[in-house]
């Protein structure tokens, strides 16, 4: 080694040391001053000596890339939501459901604060920093790795040797003085202040130059370890390890033996919490135990291993203005509060959710009342209650609309149905140009160049009715109207013929029928294979498929049965979109298991418990968490739980082997 690569070492080396014990320790022990001549000092040797230069050295941290577009990443592993709790009652609830799924074993819990910003996923390979993906939809997120290097707090390069690959999740926050010292300049330069810390940092992320994230004092919490290969049992000690790696993994997190340690936990944190440095907005209690996580598994949407306790929200009082009513892309109408502004929770308030005619009829309300407005997770703030005592001469009833606000065609309102409907669907403005917009919205079409304000100006230009309509656009259309241009047309229209390669359960979902979301459409993708297939199935037949309730089945036979809809998909068809699924993707499945119930349980030799379920779900079969009645065999591994093993024993339900599986599908 050159004596200048090792002082260039050495001076990483110290400057990260220096780091981790400023922003991670809070210990510092030199003097910002020192620390700046040292960081000048390996600016200028890497400046001289290119042939050294790093990604993950210490200097990279000032930031001063520029990302104009952030590339869409999948994750490795879903990001999942959490499930609400709001009682005691709810977490006594959620232990039953657990219990009864393991078997009641003895359980021990984590308790962490939830900390309130931007989650993260931060990937690590070989002990050094890879890439950080934001949550997006939890399925894919935004590559933000350029910014994410900036924050101090976030080792570049590990400290120990024990786990080198693996993700890590974590909460990118703005501490409160830090937003507080923004705000303050910000109002000094005669620019408005930031609203709040949590979207501020998320906002932060997505700012193009990486070096204007680089001055905000952003930090970074973690919460979860998701590693291949993880040494240890727990998820106290995994996230213990990690903060010895270099992560500032809060101190604040508790292991509870019981329920009435985690009341303990949340009892002293509903007061505390307001001393804290930073927003939190409630408690994550999660199953200690990574193998029982596993057993548990998750629902569609969330981890059964875990759960949000969220606190008492805060409460403002205001007064009830008017009410306005918005017309969705199904037609359903949303009567919406229109408040005097008030401040909740750091954010002005002046529109408030109200569901439904019920629920204005429900909370007795009426134009000029006080009401409580609440901030639950919502970004809309709900009102949770009247001020009766309050309640002056100048009240008046709320009248609730009988037409279409938009087109004012009368109202229907179904049985069993809480919202009244504009049955308009073709000739409701709103209706039209919100099934486009559902059509090209990123879940969906993710169609580049089109936003949900061009649809409306191509729709009030006449140039669109419909989704079908968009593949004849051509630019010398588009170019003449207002704030278009060549290059905006030529885009547009690109970005339309490149939706003709997204795959069939995406356009499936994109057609926007009623009940039908991403999941369902993959299921119904998957399931019929193609959209003829799917267009003659009886509503019987629909019922059958796995996961397709009734609501769902008659929508589906609704849509279909519509002629216009009928002709929007031949269009489709004509246009050379893909309405059929791309069979070499399912070149590996089969459907042998078709009907068989699977319990997964215990450490396997062969697969993994991941792979062995998708196994069986790719050769028809199921797989649930429980053991019960309909279970048709339990695939038992090692340590598999003995009260499972009982159960399983006095239902009497086959115990096979992972070998006995792999036979079975031979
Ligand atoms: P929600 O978006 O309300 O469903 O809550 C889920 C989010 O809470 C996750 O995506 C995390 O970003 C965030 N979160 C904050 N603190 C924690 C924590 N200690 N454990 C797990 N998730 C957390
Ligand atoms: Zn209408």
């Amino acid at each position: 080694m050159t004596t200048v690569q090792g002082k260039i070492q050495t001076l990483r080396e110290e400057l990260r040391q220096h780091n981790y014990r400023y922003y991670v320790l809070d210990e510092p022990s030199i003097s910002d001053f020192d620390f700046d001549v040292k960081l000048k000092q390996l600016q200028e040797l890497e400046l001289k000596h290119p042939e050294f230069a790093d990604p993950n050295s210490p200097t990279q941290r000032v930031g001063g890339q520029v990302t104009k577009n952030f590339n869409t990443v999948t994750h490795k592993n879903r990001m999942y939501s959490l499930d609400n709790s709001y009682s005691k009652e709810d977490i006594l609830d959620w232990e039953k459901r657990i219990q009864k799924i393991l078997g009641d074993v003895v359980l021990e819990f984590t308790c962490e604060l939830k900390y309130d910003g931007a989650s993260i996923n931060l990937s690590y390979e070989n002990g050094k920093f890879l890439k950080a993906v934001t949550r997006g939809d939890g399925f894919m997120g935004d590559d933000v790795t350029a910014n994410v290097k900036t924050i101090r707090s976030i080792p570049l390069v590990l400290r120990g040797e024990k786990m080198t690959s693996f993700d890590i999740r974590g909460e990118i926050i703005l501490p409160l003085d830090g937003f507080e010292q923004m705000n303050k300049d910000r109002i000094e330069a005669g620019e408005d202040p930031y609203r709040n810390p949590r979207n501020t940092a998320s906002g932060s992320l997505k700012l193009q130059d990486s070096a204007e994230v680089a001055n905000r004092p952003l930090d970074c919490l973690l919460y979860q370890v998701v590693a291949e290969k993880n040494p240890f049992p727990t998820h106290y000690e995994t996230l213990s390890h990690a903060a010895s790696l270099g992560f500032k993994v809060p101190k604040t997190i508790k292991l509870c033996k019981n329920i009435d340690e985690i009341i303990e936990f949340l009892e002293f944190w509903d007061h505390k919490r307001h001393e804290l440095p930073y927003e939190t907005d409630g408690v994550v209690i999660k199953v200690n135990s990574l193998h029982y996580q596993e057993e548990l598994g998750y629902t569609a949407k969330a981890p059964r291993w875990a759960l949000a306790y969220k606190f008492k929200a805060e409460q403002a009082s205001t007064i009830l203005n008017k009410v306005t009513y918005q017309v969705g892309r199904t037609g359903a109408i949303t009567p919406v509060a229109n408040l005097e502004p008030v401040e909740l929770a750091g954010t002005i308030v002046k529109r408030a959710s109200l569901h439904n005619a019920d629920q204005i009829e429900k909370l007795d309300l009426r134009l000029k009342d006080t009401v409580y407005v609440e901030k639950g997770g919502e970004i809309i703030p709900k009102i949770v209650g009247i001020y009766l005592a309050q309640r002056g001469m100048d009240t008046e009833p709320i009248q609730y609309i009988t037409h279409c606000p938009d087109c004012g065609t009368e109202l229907q309102r179904k049985e069993g149905d809480a919202k009244h409907y504009c049955p308009n669907e073709f000739g409701c403005p709103t209706q039209i140009t919100g099934r486009i917009q559902h059509y090209i919205s990123r879940k969906a079409m993710n169609i580049d160049g089109l936003g949900a304000e061009s649809v409306e100006l191509l729709f009030k230009n006449g140039l669109i009715n419909n989704f079908a309509d968009l593949y004849d656009l051509s630019p010398d259309q588009i170019i003449p109207l207002e704030r278009m241009a060549e290059k905006s047309a030529l885009n547009m229209v690109n970005g339309i013929e490149a939706s003709k390669k997204i795959p069939f359960e995406k356009v499936l979902f994109a057609l926007g029928i009623r009940f039908v979301g991403e999941t369902v459409a993959k299921k119904l993708a998957r399931h019929y294979k193609n959209i003829d297939s799917l267009m003659q199935s009886s509503y019987e037949e629909l019922i059958l498929v796995d996961e397709i309730g009734e609501r769902i089945a008659e929508s589906i036979i609704h849509f279909f049965s519509d002629q216009g809809n009928r002709l929007l998909i031949d269009r489709l068809k004509n246009y050379g979109l893909n309405l059929s699924i791309d069979e070499a993707l399912f070149a590996d499945q089969t459907e042998i298991l078709k009907g068989k119930v699977f319990v997964v349980s215990g450490v396997f030799q062969i697969l993994s418990r991941n792979e062995l379920k998708k196994s069986i779900e790719d050769n028809g079969g199921k797989v649930t968490g429980s053991i019960s009645k309909k279970t048709s065999f339990i695939i038992a591994g090692d340590n598999m739980g003995p009260s499972k093993k009982e159960k399983a024993e006095s239902l009497g339900i086959p115990m096979i082997s992972e070998q006995d599986y792999l036979t079975m599908l031979q």
